[in-house]
C-alpha cells in the first residue's frame, strides 16, 4: 500500500509551522475519533494516518528525515540517514490514551505544559541620596539560567528530547473509572510532554543551571521604599527552556541623618540660637542640592515651620518636585560662664515683666487663671 505524503494528510503546507501541525491535527482527530464514528473502519485507519503524520511532523529530527527521505525513512532497512529512528510508530496503537488527552485539551484549555520560571525578588538598599538621584548599578542576583551546553534543552549536545510515549507529548493522560474519564498529568513526563533520554552532563537534563548573575540596574531618581523596578526575563530560567521569570528589585531607602521623607517633601529640624530667634537672622540650611541661605524673621518662636519651595524629592511618577520643610527649634544656651549669665538676668531684669515680650507665656497665664476662675464658679 503506498503511503499518503504526510503533509497532505494533515492538509498543511511543506512550510508549515509545528503550530499549524498542532491545529490541524487536532480539527482532524476530532472529526475522526472513534467514539463519534463506532465502528467506521475506514475513519479508525484514517485516524491513524493523521496521528501518525503528526508525529512526524512534529519531531524535528524525524520530520527533517521525512523531508529528505520521503517515507523510506522510516521503513525497515531503509536508510534513514543514520537517525535511528524506525520502531513502533505507524503500527496499532492504544488509543485510549491519546485520544482523552486530545479532547481533554480541547475542552479544558489551560494545560500547563511548561512552567516559567519563578519571578525573583531582590531588596535593594539605598542611601536617600542615591534615592533622589537616580543610580545605575550592578546587583548579583542568585538564579537559574538556562544551560549553556544544552541550550536549555535538557537533552544531550546532538541528541534531543523525545516526545513522550505515554502520553504522545500531551503531558497528560486519561484515566477511566467507570462512567467517568479523568484527566491527569502524564506520570511518565510529569506533564512535559516529552522525556529525555540522553540528559545534559551540565545541567542533568533541567535545562538551567544555578548561577549567580549579574546584572546592572537603572534606578531612576525619585524611587522611594516600596517602589518595584521589573526587569522582564530576567527571573529564574524556567526548566526545559520554558520562559524565564521577572526579577523585581524592591528599593528601601535607608534612614537619613538630617533627612526624614514624606511622600516628595523632604523634613528637616535646624537648631537656632536664642538671639538669631529674637532678632532675626540668616541661617544656612543642607538641602540635597547643596546649603540655602534661610532668612529668620525677628520673634521666630521655636517650632516653626519654614517651607523651602522644589527643596524636596523630583516625584519618580510625575515631573512634581516637593518642597523641604524646615522646623527651627530654639536652643537653650549651655555652659554658661558667670559673665554670661549675668548678663542674661540683667536682660531679665530689664524686661521686667511687661508680657509683651512673652506672647504665649502672657496668653498661657491667662488661660489656667480663667481655668481656676471656672473651677470656683
Ligand atoms: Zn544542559
Ligand atoms: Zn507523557
Amino acid at each position: 500500500m503506498s503511503k499518503r505524503d504526510y503533509y497532505e494528510v494533515l492538509g498543511v503546507s511543506k512550510d508549515a509551522s509545528e503550530r499549524d501541525i498542532k491545529k490541524a491535527y487536532k480539527r482532524l482527530a476530532m472529526k475522526l475519533h472513534p467514539d463519534r464514528n463506532q465502528g467506521d473502519k475506514g475513519k479508525e485507519e484514517e485516524f491513524k494516518e493523521v496521528k501518525e503524520a503528526y508525529e512526524i511532523l512534529t519531531d524535528d529530527q524525524k520530520r527533517a528525515a521525512y523531508d529528505q527521505y520521503g517515507h523510506a525513512a522510516f521503513e525497515q532497512g531503509g536508510h534513514g540517514g543514520g537517525g535511528g529512528f524506525g520502531g513502533g510508530f505507524g503500527g496499532a496503537q492504544d488509543f485510549g490514551d491519546i485520544f482523552g488527552d486530545i479532547f481533554g485539551g480541547g475542552r479544558g484549555g489551560g494545560r500547563q505544559r511548561q512552567q516559567r520560571g519563578s519571578d525573583l525578588r531582590y531588596n535593594l538598599e539605598l542611601t536617600l541620596e542615591e534615592a533622589v538621584k537616580g543610580k545605575t548599578l550592578e546587583i548579583k542576583v542568585p538564579t537559574y539560567v538556562a544551560c549553556e551546553p544544552c541550550d536549555g534543552s535538557g537533552a544531550k549536545k546532538g541528541s534531543s528530547a523525545k516526545t513522550c510515549s505515554t502520553c504522545h507529548g500531551h503531558g497528560q493522560v486519561q484515566m477511566r473509572q467507570g462512567l467517568f474519564a479523568v484527566q491527569q498529568t502524564c506520570p511518565t513526563c510529569n506533564g512535559q510532554g516529552k522525556v529525555i533520554s540522553d540528559p545534559c552532563n551540565s545541567c542533568h537534563g533541567q535545562g538551567r543551571v544555578q548561577k549567580n548573575k549579574t546584572l546592572s540596574v537603572k534606578i531612576p531618581p525619585g524611587v522611594d521604599t516600596g517602589d518595584r523596578i521589573r526587569l522582564s526575563g530576567e527571573g529564574e530560567a524556567g526548566e526545559n527552556g520554558a520562559p524565564a521569570g521577572d526579577l523585581y528589585v524592591q528599593a528601601n531607602v535607608k534612614a537619613h541623618k538630617i533627612f526624614e521623607r514624606d511622600e516628595n517633601d523632604l523634613y528637616c529640624e535646624m537648631p537656632i540660637s536664642f538671639t538669631t530667634a529674637a532678632l532675626g537672622g540668616e541661617i544656612e540650611v543642607p538641602t540635597l542640592a547643596g546649603k540655602v541661605k534661610l532668612k529668620i524673621p525677628k520673634e521666630t518662636q521655636t517650632g516653626k515651620m519654614f517651607r523651602l519651595r522644589g527643596k524636596g524629592v523630583k516625584s519618580v511618577r510625575s515631573h512634581v518636585t516637593g518642597d523641604l520643610m524646615c522646623k527651627v527649634v530654639l536652643e537653650t544656651p549651655v555652659s554658661l560662664s558667670g559673665d554670661q549669665a549675668d548678663l542674661l538676668r540683667q536682660l531679665e531684669t530689664k524686661m521686667g515683666t511687661n508680657s509683651k515680650h512673652s506672647p504665649k507665656e502672657s496668653g498661657f497665664f491667662d488661660s489656667v487663671k480663667s481655668f481656676f476662675d471656672d473651677l470656683k464658679g
